[in-house]
């Protein structure tokens, strides 16, 4: 007898037909970075993967967050045949606080008599004989006791969720624009989970929002790396581009004017490092500057996709995820952000690209974009 735990993958990567290899190997990289460091042996039987470790709990918690894995069991090995089968199920089911039961058969290996009907009926007339507090439900069991039967047999009831979505790293990468807020961390992680490499990008308006901010930017670019495992922070001063648009600009143009400087910004980094995309938290409407005219606008100085995989959740969906990812509590420390500390008072809602376009025309636009990228910090 043996404990193990046993990866499968989120349906997703079986659909990639010719592909499905450089999916699969991505997968099974990013899950032996996660654990890497720690005692453990990597297996492959027919298609499923096993992890066999004496920490067993620690890889659980940490290979159900890499992204394209959909479970992760608690899976006893014993010798293929019924009768070590049927021990280790009545096992499972003492273990097991449900009142209710089915056993699930799957023989891999056919060669092994009796068929899995008959294995999934003897091993739960066993547990019954064994067992008089439970009874077999087959439509809505409290337990499901899974029988895999290959070349040893595999027991399990025991099933943690995986995070789903795709490898990291599988489908291309974009720069992420990371404020201090709810929003952002969740479009990236959202990024991340279909496979997107994630780079990160704040803007800092020293001395008008303060280290304490920028510490928290780091923060949640941690807490990111949980999800991604390696992720680079980029710093790029933002007062000297604001205090331009503030002198020469109209008051009511600075937010959208700023926000093309972002987008600039972001795309102009991007290009640098090769990356393919720009993504922003974003949800339409939720505030005067996420109008569908002022992303409109926003978007006009990007020379590539920006993707705002927020732009239709309600924020109370979005804070949903960010207490699951763990980015909320940080989020919601009140410290400043260059947004919010120049807002005008009445900012414009609607505003027209060639109106913008002709206020901005009096600011050295590459000028200023350069300087602030060569002035930038670097955090890997
Ligand atoms: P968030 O919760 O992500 O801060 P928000 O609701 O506060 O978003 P805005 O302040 O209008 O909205 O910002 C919209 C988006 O612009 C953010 O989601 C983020 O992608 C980007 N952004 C805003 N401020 C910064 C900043 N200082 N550095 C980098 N990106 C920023
Ligand atoms: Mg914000």
């Amino acid at each position: 007898m043996r404990k193990l735990i046993l990866v499968k993958f989120a349906p997703e990567i079986f659909l990639k037909g010719l592909n499905r290899g450089k999916f699969e190997k991505k997968l099974k990289d990013n899950i032996k970075n996660v654990i890497k460091g720690l005692e453990y042996e990597f297996v492959e039987d027919q298609g499923r993967w096993f992890i066999y470790s004496e920490q067993l709990d620690t890889i659980i918690n940490k290979v159900k967050n890499v992204f394209g894995v959909m479970e992760v069991c608690e899976v006893t090995q014993v010798e293929a045949n019924l009768e070590e089968i049927e021990k280790q199920a009545v096992l499972e089911m003492v273990g097991s606080p449900a009142k209710t039961f089915k056993v699930e058969t799957n023989r891999a290996n056919k060669s092994f008599k009796p068929g899995s009907m008959d294995v999934s009926r003897k091993v739960g007339g066993c547990i019954l004989k064994n067992n008089e507090n439970v009874s077999v439900d087959v439509h809505n069991p409290e337990c499901v006791i899974n029988i895999e039967i290959r070349k040893m047999a595999y027991i399990y009831s025991k099933r943690i969720k995986g995070v789903c979505g795709l490898p990291y790293g599988m489908n291309g990468s974009t720069m992420l624009m990371l404020s201090g807020g709810i929003d952002s961390p969740v479009a990236g992680y959202m990024m991340a989970r279909r496979g997107v490499e994630v780079h990160a990008v704040y803007y800092h308006s020293h001395p008008y929002t303060s280290e304490r901010a920028k510490d928290k930017v780091k923060q949640l670019t941690n807490i990111l790396k949980g999800y991604t495992g390696k992720l680079t922070l980029y710093v790029v001063p933002f007062t000297e581009i604001q205090m331009e648009i503030i002198d020469k600009c109209r008051e009511d143009e600075l937010t959208i004017i700023m926000r093309r400087f972002m987008m600039r910004l972001a795309c102009a980094l991007a290009d640098k490092y090769g990356i393919n995309s720009v993504t922003t938290g974003e949800s339409i409407g939720q505030v005067a500057s996420q109008t569908m005219e002022g992303l409109v606008v926003s978007d006009d100085v990007a020379d590539r996709p920006v993707f705002r995989p927020l732009v239709a959740m309600d924020k109370i969906d979005i804070i949903e995820v960010s207490r699951k990812i763990d980015t909320y509590e940080t989020s919601i420390l009140p410290y400043e952000d260059c947004c919010t500390i120049f807002v005008p008072k009445h900012p414009k809602t609607k505003p027209r690209l060639v109106e913008i376009t002709k206020s901005e025309s009096v600011l050295d636009i590459d000028k200023l974009v350069e300087k602030a990228i060569a002035d930038m910090e670097i955090y890997k």
